[in-house]
Parts: C-alpha cells; sequence; structure tokens
C-alpha cells in the first residue's frame, strides 16, 4: 500500500500518517519524490483497511501495491533512485564505469590497476578482498590486509572502492574500508546479510544469483530497503543456462524489464557473465545499449598471472578500447553525460 500525500502536506502531515501506519502495526516508509512524499507501508500479511489513513489531513490518494516485491518497485517509486557515492553517481544522467581486478592480490597490483583505470576514465575501483571460490583450495582472498590496500588504492587515486562482503561476521570490517558493498551471485538469498547489508549506511551492490527469477532478485533488494537502506544498485552477472562456450548467459533483457518495475539502478557485469576475455567488450557494448546504467569489468596488468578469473579480465589496452566503445554508445543512447572526458 502507498498512502499519496498531497503537493502541499506539512512534515506534521507526514508524521501523523506514518504514526497511524505504526499504531497500526505496520511499517512506514516516507519516500520523498521532487514534487510530493508517499508513503509506503510494509508488514501487512492482509490487505489494509486504507479508510483510517485517507481521512487524514494532507493524504491525496491511496494505491494498492500489486506486486510482492514493494519498496523496489516503480509503483512505489516513480522517479529512478541515484545511488550518490562520494561524487560518483550511478543511475543519474550518465554511464557509470566500475573496473578492477577480480582479487586484491598486493599492493603493487591493485594501485596499479587502480591508475590505470582511473587513467582510462573508470569511476570507481572493484576488487575483492575476500573472494567466494568454488574450491576450498583456491586463492580466497587476502581478507583483512586487502581491504587495507583497498583503502590505499582509493586515497591514491580517489576513486571509490566496491568490494564484496561474504558473511554477517567479516560485515563490520568490511563496511568500514569500502564505498559500496557488494553482495555477490551465491550470497543473494542470504537473508540475514541482506539485512544486515539494509542497516548499513553504505550504498550496496546486488548481484542477480545464478538462478534467480527477475522477482526473486527483486525481493532480495527488498529486503535491503525494508531495513532502510535505499542505496541499492543491482547488477546482472549473467544465469546458467545451457551456454557450452561462454561460463554464463548474461540475461541481457533484464535490464529494459527491470527499469520497467523498479526504480532502483541496475549495472551489468559481462566478466561474470561470460568468463572469457574476447566476450567482455562486445556484451559490455550491448549492454549499455540495452538502457543499463553502467558496467563492472575486470581489468587485470597481467590477467596471466592473476590469482582469480584471470581467463576474463581485460588487459589496459582492452580497457582503453572498451572505454571508447562505451563512450560512443553512450552518446547514441542519450547516457552520454558523465562518461564524456
Ligand atoms: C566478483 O565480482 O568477483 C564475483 C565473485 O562475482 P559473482 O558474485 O557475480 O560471481
Ligand atoms: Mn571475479
Amino acid at each position: 500500500m502507498l498512502v499519496v500525500m498531497k503537493k502541499d502536506a506539512s512534515e506534521a502531515d507526514v508524521a501523523r500518517v506514518c504514526r497511524a501506519v505504526s499504531e497500526m502495526g505496520l511499517m512506514p516508509h516516507p519516500i520523498p519524490g521532487q514534487t510530493r512524499v508517499a508513503i509506503g507501508i510494509t508488514g501487512n500479511l492482509t490487505p489494509v483497511d486504507p479508510q483510517r489513513l485517507a481521512m487524514l489531513p494532507g493524504v491525496v490518494d491511496i494505491i494498492r501495491v500489486t506486486k510482492p516485491y514493494k519498496l523496489t518497485s516503480r509503483e512505489m517509486q516513480p522517479e529512478d533512485t541515484v545511488v550518490r557515492v562520494n561524487g560518483v553517481e550511478i543511475g543519474g544522467e550518465g554511464i557509470t564505469v566500475i573496473a578492477g581486478p577480480c582479487s586484491v592480490e598486493s599492493a603493487d597490483q591493485t594501485i596499479d590497476t587502480a591508475r590505470i583505470v582511473k587513467e582510462l576514465g573508470a569511476d570507481m575501483l572493484r576488487g575483492g578482498a575476500y573472494k567466494p571460490r568454488s574450491s576450498p583450495y583456491s586463492f580466497q582472498g587476502l581478507g583483512p590486509p586487502g581491504l587495507k590496500i583497498l583503502e590505499r588504492a582509493r586515497r591514491e587515486t580517489n576513486l571509490p572502492v566496491v568490494s564484496e562482503v561474504m558473511d554477517v561476521e567479516s560485515f563490520d570490517l568490511v563496511e568500514a574500508s569500502v564505498d559500496v558493498i557488494q553482495i555477490g551471485a551465491r550470497n543473494m538469498q542470504n537473508y540475514s546479510l541482506l539485512r544486515r547489508a539494509g542497516r548499513s549506511p553504505k550504498p550496496v551492490l546486488l548481484k542477480r544469483g545464478m538462478s534467480a527469477t527477475l522477482e526473486e532478485f527483486l525481493l532480495a533488494a527488498e529486503y535491503i530497503m525494508a531495513e532502510g537502506n535505499r542505496q541499492v544498485v543491482l547488477c546482472e552477472r549473467g544465469i546458467r543456462a545451457f551456454s557450452d562456450y561462454s561460463r554464463y548467459t548474461l540475461d541481457i533483457s533484464i535490464v529494459p524489464q527491470i527499469k520497467k518495475m523498479s526504480h532502483l539502478p541496475i549495472i551489468v557485469d559481462p566478466s561474470h557473465a561470460v568468463g572469457r576475455r574476447d566476450l567482455v567488450i562486445p556484451m559490455a557494448r550491448a549492454a549499455i545499449a540495452a538502457g543499463a546504467d553502467g558496467v563492472i569489468v575486470e581489468v587485470h596488468p597481467n590477467p596471466a598471472c592473476a590469482l582469480s578469473d584471470g581467463p576474463q579480465a581485460l588487459t589496459p589496452p582492452m580497457f582503453a578500447e572498451l572505454m571508447d566503445d562505451l563512450r560512443t554508445i553512450a552518446h547514441a543512447v542519450r547516457r552520454g553525460e558523465k562518461v564524456a572526458t
């Protein structure tokens, strides 16, 4: 349910509605819009009787939200959410490019990569200090020293840092070091982790689970938003299908579909989707052409020596080529504002 307030409703009117909603045993979520405030209501297991709220001063309309996800839906918030991270926007006028290694391997490797991608126009640095690996014998990430390296990379380049948190136990540590908290595909339905992320003051990059439906994806975002964190960025990273030539299958059509159903920004990770560097650039181009708000790509100065995901890492010259292509495509889809350097 969504309570739409009049354009000239006062703060006291909004507070009165929120109080009434709480008294009904439900949760009010005030959503400021460009011209008026709306108040989302969650927590009801059966339809809410709108009469009591409709009578209150300042209320203009009450809308039933038909989807199971509420706070993530366009019905609740027609305007796009723009996530802001230290001067960088995701979901605004332009597109956002997040680039960096799969894993933080050393200070030199991370800071060299950060400098290279910054020079070539990236907006943010990615790099995992905690790595979810299929094998327990593979490199698992540097852990806390890796977070310190990311902090140094941010100090030296001024790029905001995106890094993955794998569990509730390490959440505080990751949260303190990074600018955007990544929740990986394997954790998309880890509800205690999602709830913890919902209580964080930092934006969350939520990757689609490799077998998640669109509804499950949006409901995972709903877990974060229901705890109060509105700064959620969705990320399509490929799903399991029967491809025998690529790591996963990039579901590009989810981008325009999510744009219809949700106000949240959505970016695309072509690197994990295809798992081969020769396919990353074409898929990144396709993502921006399809309306994605940005891409997150893996870049390594020497992919042959990478401790994880070397085969899908772009080399610096390939990343330069990608940035050129994205500038052209962003202009073509009228998203050229920010990426033009
Ligand atoms: C990653 O971004 O390094 C990663 C492990 O991604 P995903 O969760 O999409 O597999
Ligand atoms: Mn990776």
